[in-house]
């Protein structure tokens, strides 16, 4: 079943599981759907890098926050750059760069907090967001895993700071693999191939699938970081992955692939309300 459920609200999609199971955990993924942004940024952007007016951004960014029971000033976020850097949330960044870019926690691509009232937010439009949570620890994060993040393994990562933080055990940690491009829309070439042969090793079989011609494949990304999360020590029944392909579904989602490069962001999001 589809872990990712629009409910009655069409501009966000819940983790309905995880949400159903610890009701002070929000988590979720937006939409592009009931927004204020225009054109090709329509119509709920959340980012603030891609040349939208910054206005409509900021409205979308406090729509989400304000309808999941959160402030504004909660919303916090980061300088995504496609690596694997990872960044535990102190007093002084809560509210980061929500309403400019050039604010955000620099050059990071994954987020840790064990504080509630900060809404984690991050970007994309087709990479694949990975979400966490240790429910004892009450510990959450979201990571921003593209094919250069995943092969530099952020996700194992965030585990192996988690542990090392707060002494988490990798079976205490739930994971989720949000909506993101499908292996039927995403062709790479064998130099991204190559990464992930070194990445999965003999798993490679299992996410690479001949393309549309010779030194073309059909990249699963969902499932790369589902093999690279479970080989990091997290149980395979506590890793929930979204069928949902971005590229795919332009209808709801903004898609960097599909709609070459000028589109808006999805923002995937995870906070914990206090008490
Ligand atoms: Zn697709």
């Amino acid at each position: 079943m589809e872990p990712f459920i629009m409910r009655e609200r069409e501009f966000m999609l819940h983790l309905e599981s995880w949400e159903r199971r610890w009701p002070q955990l929000v988590a979720g993924f937006s939409t592009r759907k009931g927004g204020a942004s225009q054109n090709s940024f329509a119509s709920f952007n959340c980012g603030l890098h891609v040349g939208d007016t910054a206005e409509h951004v900021i409205e979308n960014r406090r729509k989400l926050a304000c309808e999941n029971g959160f402030s504004y000033t909660a919303f916090t976020c980061a300088d995504q750059v496609h690596g694997n850097g990872i960044h535990i949330i102190a007093e002084e960044d809560i509210g980061a760069g929500r309403a400019a870019h050039d604010e955000a926690i620099v050059e990071t691509d994954g987020l840790l907090t064990d504080k509630p009232n900060v809404f984690l937010a991050s970007f994309y439009a087709d990479c694949v967001p990975l979400f966490f949570y240790a429910p004892g620890a009450q510990v959450l994060g979201v990571a921003h895993a593209g094919w250069r993040g995943t092969v530099a393994r952020i996700g194992p990562g965030m585990v192996q700071v988690m542990k090392q933080t707060w002494n988490i055990a990798p079976e205490d940690i739930y994971a989720a693999i949000g909506p993101s491009i499908g292996s039927c829309c995403y062709e790479v070439n064998d130099m991204v191939s190559d990464r992930v042969k070194e990445a999965v090793g003999d798993k490679a079989s299992c996410v690479l699938k001949p393309g549309t011609e010779a030194g073309k494949y059909m990249l699963n990304l969902q499932e790369t970081n589902r093999i690279l999360l479970e080989e990091a020590g997290i149980l395979p029944a506590h890793i929930e992955v979204s069928h949902l392909c971005t590229s795919c579904r332009t209808d709801l989602f903004f898609s960097h692939r599909k709609e070459n490069g000028k589109t808006g962001r999805m923002a995937a999001f995870i906070a914990l309300k206090e008490g």
